[in-house]
């Protein structure tokens, strides 16, 4: 059998990721954004074999978006599509791993609405679009929480009554689990380690930032919660803040709802704290110019990782790694120095070389010698819901 081709989709409120993945080839062989759909400016802009081009689809929606981008995946394919992997956000406790879309599955997903109501809906539009489209298809759905469903459950109840939990769900769920679960196993394979028998702490540092604690291939813990607000610092998101903060910016300062949530999703965060950028390499540029805010918020952005790090030790009982991926993990040596310096008494310490020169794609160990194994590990959520597609079309 030749090489299967997946087409995996990321579909956002008013946007489309796509990339069309070959399970030989370590390159995606066209890969895209399609934004502003329901717009006058919606426009496709997408890259194959070194060259990019864009296109204008004034008032196109999501399908109109993805009949115009068909053609082209099926060209990219050789006329060869075997299926299509969607990235949904939340599964809530019904989805444990991908599954196969069908009537059934897609009930699941549209009951979970209520638990990220900005994400499922915009998820399902994509579901329904690419279905319509490609009725003939195998058709998944990858899911960010699904590989956290193993968090005991010490490690993801909230200490409130129980009935919140019980009749509306409320408790600690996880996401960026693609990722932590890609990049672990690939960890564990340039460690020659077994993933089942294995133990790491993984800082994903994206625009948003999770971390997670993976033992014999399970989440143990994560950072994230019921929604991806709660734990680190993040690009625009506070991370965690006293829960009483909410009333006290209503009883202060009159807020509503709505402003407190813009408030810590939108305006916290790198921003929120330089009042300069919500982009690392941005407030990197501005702290070696001595701009206090970028240098504010970049010590509390490491100490606080470093913080969540070493809460996340407690569901490990032994450390083979720590995993740095996403753009900052995997391209910024002063980030990934700082945060292993609050973690000295976790041994961990770098070599100030092989951390300078892993960046930009490159994988690889940068511990000082004799200390623990600290990993650079570039993730790659499209491939790992392509691996999880081609699974589900063997099963
Ligand atoms: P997303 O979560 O949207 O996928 P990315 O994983 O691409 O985001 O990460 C974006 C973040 O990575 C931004 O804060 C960006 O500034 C940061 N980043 C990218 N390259 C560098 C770099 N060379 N140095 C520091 N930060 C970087």
């Amino acid at each position: 059998m030749s090489a299967r081709n997946i087409l995996v989709i990321n579909c956002g409120s008013s946007s489309i990721k796509f990339a069309l993945v070959n399970e030989a080839l370590p390159d995606f062989a066209l890969s895209g954004l399609a934004e502003r759909l329901g717009s006058a400016e919606a426009q496709v802009h997408w890259q194959q074999g070194g060259s990019q081009q864009s296109l204008l689809l004034p008032g196109a929606d999501h399908r109109a978006a993805l009949a115009q981008v068909l053609p082209l995946v099926q060209a990219a394919a050789g006329g060869e599509l075997h299926g299509i992997g969607h990235r949904v956000v939340h599964g809530g406790e019904h989805f444990t791993a991908a599954c196969r879309l069908d009537d059934a599955s897609l009930n699941a997903i549209r009951a979970t609405a209520p638990l990220a109501p900005l994400h499922n809906p915009a998820n399902l539009l994509g579901i329904e679009a690419a279905i319509k489209l490609f009725p003939s298809l195998t058709q998944v759905a990858v899911f960010d929480t699904a590989f956290h469903q193993t968090l005991p459950e010490h490690a993801y109840r909230y200490a409130l009554p129980e009935h919140l939990y019980r009749e509306h769900g409320v408790r600690r769920y996880g996401f960026h689990g693609t990722s932590h679960r890609f990049v672990s196993q690939r960890a564990a394979e340039m460690a020659g380690l077994s993933f089942g028998d294995s133990s790491w702490l993984v800082a994903h540092l994206g625009n948003g930032c999770s971390t997670c604690a993976i033992e014999a291939g399970q989440s143990r813990d994560t950072s994230m919660g019921l929604t991806p607000l709660e734990g680190v610092v993040m690009g625009t998101r506070s991370g965690d803040v006293d829960p009483n903060l909410h009333s006290h910016l209503a009883r202060t300062l009159g807020w509503s709802l709505e402003q407190i949530e813009t408030l810590l999703n939108k305006d916290s965060g790198l921003l929120g704290l330089s009042g300069l950028s919500n982009d690392m390499r941005s407030l990197e540029q501005a702290r070696e110019q001595g701009h206090a805010g970028a240098t504010l918020a970049i010590e509390v952005f490491c100490y606080r990782l470093a913080k969540s790090l070493a809460a996340m030790s407690c569901a490990l009982t032994r450390l083979d790694g720590l995993i740095f991926t996403g753009g900052i993990g995997e391209n910024s040596p002063l980030i990934r120095s700082k945060t292993v310096a609050h973690l000295k008494l976790l041994n961990l310490a770098l070599d100030p070389a092989a951390n300078a020169r892993t960046i930009r794609g490159v994988a690889g160990p940068i511990q000082a010698y004799g200390h623990p194994r600290v990993m650079v590990v570039p993730t790659n959520e499209e491939r790992q819901i392509a691996l999880d597609t081609l699974a589900l079309l063997e099963a």
